[in-house]
């Protein structure tokens, strides 16, 4: 196996081009575990990590864009992106030990696909789009329409997210993110659940987005519950709808971290105090 760490965007991508066994990564903190249990060794893997603009963090015209090979450990630890996106970096936070959010990136999280990634409702729920890159081009595509089930992406031969690009949030509006592990922490989410809530001076909420994940083959929009949230106040009534949309969108496994059944209803308690969470902050 050849290790290579292009400098740019244009010499990864001839990389990708020169070897069709090939494997693109950043932290390489699922990839090296995958390698280890069986997964096949690619001819050449490309480190993402020398590409400047891919470990850079910036926000130009009210948009942030963040390198798809950032470290977990700065994007929660950027006060600035905390301050607009708490819920993101709550995601980032959460991943593995500090040893894992050294090395763990946004790109990584994402192009794993798992089911459990804990930054993905995170960054569906803040609209977030992937800048990609190949031969041919640059495309964005919204983060939610990268992984297509578990350990697959859209994401064609020769392409690879260089990062993320997310609108800075509008006026009392915020995003939460809350998961259920079986441990105090270093495990995968039984449920995780984002909400970005943008509420009016009244104490309506005009308008929600909702996205669970561990639930279903890929993270899950719960537009029900978003629904029942636009034009409303956050009252038992509308909390109690809320649960029972997020049970709905369920479509969950049984493992050892939890029956379908345990996800379900986890669910329900998570999207309402995940909503309850970035509501206080959309507040403030
Ligand atoms: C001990 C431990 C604990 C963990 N805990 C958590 C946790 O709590 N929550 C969680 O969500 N995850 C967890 N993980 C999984 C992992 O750390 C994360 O998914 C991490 O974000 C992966 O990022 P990476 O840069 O290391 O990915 P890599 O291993 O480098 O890459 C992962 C996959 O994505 C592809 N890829 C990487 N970057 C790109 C790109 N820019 N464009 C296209 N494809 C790309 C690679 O080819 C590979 O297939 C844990 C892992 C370990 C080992």
């Amino acid at each position: 196996m050849k290790y290579e760490a292009p400098k740019s965007i244009d010499e990864a991508l001839e990389l990708l081009e020169s070897e069709p066994d090939s494997c693109v990564f950043a932290g390489a903190t699922d990839i090296i575990p995958q390698m280890r249990s069986g997964r096949p060794e690619p001819k050449l893997m490309i480190d993402l990590k020398c590409i400047p603009e891919m470990v850079q963090i910036a926000c130009e015209n009210k948009v942030w864009t963040i390198g798809a090979a950032v470290p977990a450990v700065l994007i929660a630890g950027d006060s600035a992106l905390k301050s607009d996106f708490p819920g993101l970096a709550e995601s980032a936070g959460l991943i593995g030990s500090d040893q894992i959010q050294n090395r763990a990136s946004l790109g990584g999280n994402v192009c794993n696909a798992s089911p459990a990634a804990d930054t993905v409702p995170a960054l569906i729920v803040n609209n977030a789009h992937a800048v990609i890159a190949s031969k041919g081009g640059m495309r964005t595509l919204p983060v939610a329409l990268i992984a297509t089930g578990p350990g697959s992406t859209s994401l064609n031969a020769g392409e690879f997210i260089v990062a993320f690009r997310i609108e800075q949030p509008l006026p009392h509006s915020a995003d939460a993110y809350l998961r259920f592990i079986p441990r105090t922490e270093m495990d995968i989410a039984v449920v995780g659940a984002a909400a970005r809530i943008t509420m009016d001076k009244a104490g309506n909420c005009t308008d929600a987005v909702i996205a669970l994940g561990a639930v279903a083959p890929t993270a899950v929009r719960v537009t029900a519950a978003e629904d029942a949230l636009r034009g409303n106040p956050i009252d038992e009534d509308t909390l109690t709808k809320i649960m029972a949309a997020a049970r709905a969108a369920c479509n969950p496994i049984d493992d050892k971290r939890g029956s379908k059944e345990y996800r379900t209803q986890v669910a329900g308690v998570l999207a309402k105090r995940v909503v309850i969470e970035a509501a206080d902050r959309a507040r403030k």
